[in-house]
């Protein structure tokens, strides 16, 4: 347990578990990876993210005695393949809109662009008036004169935000960041075990929708007797992933119809399994799938462990 996680907490008026989830944004480059790194940081190795896995939608988790806060990210929001301007009409809204908070970082030694006041227009649209942190970051950059101008450049996009200067490579400012955001979350059970690693949390994405392709494609004709594990995931570089997983079924002719003639039902299975990865991902995904019969798996205990069913009890109390 870090000391400074622990000092920020003893501020909190309840001993009742918070947690929450807290959407990040921001336009590339103003620091979210290095900022997220960093908090994480403080917390045990067993949440320690790697570099790449701060391209995904699941950020991290940071679990505390007393909270456990989940950094997600706006899904293409920060993807320089697609234009922000459209990905924020189109889905950043509904994305962030229900999140207990927002913490939108910016880089407050330089100016604001088009795309910081697109991001402002749409915290301004929100319906839900979520908590609304705004990180100025990168104040090692800025003399101390000149910090007030270059933030109210920003704080004047969105008013209603609670604004924190930041320093995410030196560290100012990060033990009350954290400590307004664990303010901010609501009093709840921690939604995943303590020792919960990112990296689980796509692969159990990634398992769900190789599932639904496997439904979608073979309808009516194995119904609900799909399951999906994954049995490699493997990080090729920042842009690409390779992916190996076993769709199992409860029969041997179930096996036959999921394979197809000359494998070409899985063939489908697999392509649309894969674009919807990659799209969720947002890199290049290599996808191997092979059919296996597992009868009766889901009366079987061990299997449903291994297919990660045991999670949920886990759970902190
Ligand atoms: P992201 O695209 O928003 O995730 O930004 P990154 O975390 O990848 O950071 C982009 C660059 O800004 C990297 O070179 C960081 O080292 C640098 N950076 C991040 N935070 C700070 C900061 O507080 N001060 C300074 N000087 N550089 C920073
Ligand atoms: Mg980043």
């Amino acid at each position: 347990m870090s000391k400074t996680i622990k000092e920020s907490e003893k501020s909190l008026t309840t001993q009742h578990f918070r947690a929450g989830f807290v959407t990040v944004i921001g336009r590339p480059n103003v620091g979210k990876s290095t900022l997220i790194n960093s908090l994480l940081g403080q917390k045990v190795a067993a949440v320690s993210p790697k570099a790449q896995t701060t391209r995904r939608q699941q950020l991290g988790i940071l679990t505390s005695e007393s909270a456990q806060v989940i950094f997600v990210d706006t899904p293409g929001i920060h993807n320089p393949r697609t234009k922000l301007g459209e990905v924020l009409n189109q889905q950043a809204e509904s994305s962030i809109e229900g999140m207990d908070a927002i913490l939108w970082i910016v880089d407050v030694s330089s100016e604001p662009t088009d795309d910081d006041r697109r991001i402002a227009d749409l915290l301004g649209k929100l319906k839900r008036r979520s908590t609304l942190l705004l990180g100025l970051n990168k104040i090692d950059l800025v003399s101390p004169d000149q910090l007030p101008a270059k933030s109210s450049a920003y704080v004047d996009l969105v008013k209603r935000a609670t604004a924190l200067p930041i320093s995410a490579t030196r560290g100012d400012g990060k033990d009350e960041l954290l400590k307004a955001l664990i303010y901010h979350m609501p009093e709840r059970d921690a939604e995943y075990p303590e020792d919960q690693i990112t990296d689980l949390f796509e692969r159990e994405i990634a398992a769900d929708l190789i599932r639904e392709a496997c439904l979608h494609h073979l309808r009516d004709e194995v119904p609900h007797g799909v399951n999906v594990r994954i049995d490699q995931f493997t990080e090729r570089n920042e842009t690409t992933a390779y992916i190996h997983a076993t769709i199992f079924v409860e029969r041997e002719s179930q096996k036959g119809i999921a394979i197809g003639e000359n494998g070409a039902m899985l063939k489908k299975i697999g392509s649309s399994a894969r674009q919807q990865i990659e799209e969720m991902s947002g890199r290049k995904i290599f996808l191997e799938l092979r059919v296996k019969v597992a009868k009766d798996w889901r009366d079987d205990e061990a299997m449903l462990n291994q297919f990660g069913y045991k999670m949920e009890k886990k759970k902190k109390k």
